[in-house]
């Protein structure tokens, strides 16, 4: 691991504070130093990256991947996926986020059992490239409900897209398989979707017994619980029984808001909202005509969820980008749209938008005191960004303006474009 400065950047350090001219030296894979406004004198052993103005951020955490989701339209084409393939597809789509600067992932649901575990230590023992990675399980769901796509007529249960358990003792063996597996999560289906005709998103599916059993066995090994919850009910039952990570938090009512404010410092709110809005917008390309869209429910969603994520982000509840990518609407890599989702929806600023991608991302990374932002001591996620994403978050989806993609200390991708010009380094002593 080389030591590299970056020189001349402008540095939006990720806690929230105003951007500075400065110079960030990194050695091994920890930020050593930064300095304000002077530019360091030239050291042996560094090699300088001249950034021009370019800006210097943090590398960015999405909050609800599901790198197995293969980019298509529905649950079932992804679950048909043969494991060889999927198994390389999964591996290919690590490597993809890290492409467009996302340097940590929350995985959010996998397809297969052990699919996102044997891809999270795939990317640690440096056998592919990938993000810093927190696998999940599958969606363990109950009959009926969102994930139980087994058919009637054929009743193999190997080819469910979820994980179907029926009261709390089966439940205690499906997470416990989970974490024996090696998980780092164990994803809970609470609410419906209204994706599922039968199950919409107003619906509440899971016991108190089985989500309470689900959450005492994730903590006693150390793990914790996410869940799906659209529904207002849901979302109640996710707080009173301790899941950290809430996914999508559509409905709420004032005794909700009131429970998410209470334990703002104890759980994640990502809201995946690429799904709702693209259906609805732009749902006709996918076979989801606007009028389809709105009788299945996503209009009535939208609204709900924008006045839900705006009455939140006012309490301080942190709400993350996380977005539920890998559909055919939403294909992989077009993550950063997120950004620009929580300022429209949430009433987020830029700022407040990009601190959700890194400082809240650190903390839902539970690395939170050393993840997620420029600062002295910090493990060298960064990147390097030509021009400035708080005057245009779209930038962020440009992959030609990720100069330099950094993690742990090593270019994922060296800021080539200005290597000749920009990039020396001084002979050792
Ligand atoms: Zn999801």
């Amino acid at each position: 691991m080389a030591n590299i400065l970056f020189t001349n950047v402008r540095v939006i350090d990720g806690s929230g504070e105003p951007p500075f001219a400065g110079d960030v030296l990194i050695q091994g894979n920890r930020i050593s130093r930064m300095t304000r406004g002077t530019r360091s004198a030239p050291m042996t052993g560094v090699t300088v990256i001249d950034g021009a103005g370019a800006t210097l951020m943090p590398g960015m955490v999405e909050a609800h991947t599901h790198f197995a989701w293969n980019n298509a339209a529905t649950l079932d084409a992804i679950q048909v996926m043969p494991t060889e393939e999927h198994v390389l597809w999964t591996a290919g789509v690590a490597k993809t986020y890290l492409d467009h600067g996302w340097t940590s992932c929350v995985g959010a649901a996998t397809a297969k059992p052990r699919l996102d575990v044997v891809v999270r230590n795939a990317i640690n023992e440096g056998l592919i490239p990938g993000p810093r990675y927190l696998a999940a399980s599958q969606e363990i769901t109950v009959a009926g409900a969102f994930g139980d796509d087994i058919p009637v007529h054929m009743p193999y249960p190997e080819f469910s897209f979820g994980q179907v358990v029926s009261g709390p003792e089966e439940m205690r063996k499906c997470v416990r398989m989970f974490l024996k597996y090696g998980v780092d999560s164990i994803k809970l289906n609470l609410s419906g979707d209204n994706f599922v005709a039968g199950a919409d998103a107003h619906t509440t599916w899971m016991s108190d017994e089985e989500v309470a059993m689900a959450v005492r066995e994730a903590k006693l090994r150390g793990k914790r619980v996410a869940v799906h919850a659209r529904s207002c009910a849901s979302i109640k039952q996710a707080i009173r029984h301790g899941c950290e990570v809430i996914y999508h938090a559509s409905y709420t009512d004032e005794e909700a808001l009131d429970l998410l404010e209470a334990n703002k410092d104890k759980l994640f709110v990502a809201p995946g909202l690429s799904v709702i809005v693209k259906l609805l917008f732009e749902g006709e390309k996918w076979g989801i005509p606007r009028q389809k869209a709105i009788q299945m429910g996503y209009e009535d969603e939208l609204a709900a969820v924008e006045k839900s994520l705006r009455a939140m982000h006012k309490r301080g509840v942190r709400v993350l980008p996380g977005g539920d990518y890998g559909f055919a609407w939403a294909p992989h890599g077009e993550n950063a749209m997120d950004l620009q989702y929580l300022v429209k929806y949430a009433g987020m600023t830029p700022m407040e938008a990009l601190v959700s991608a890194t400082k809240h991302g650190g903390a839902i990374m539970k690395r939170g005191e050393e993840l997620g932002q420029i600062k002295e001591g910090y493990l060298a996620d960064l990147l390097l960004v030509d021009g400035d994403p708080l005057a245009d978050l779209s930038i962020l989806l440009d992959r030609r303006k990720l100069l330099g993609i950094m993690k742990d200390g090593i270019f994922h991708k060296e800021p080539e474009l200005r290597a000749s010009r920009n990039r020396w380094s001084l002979p050792a002593a």
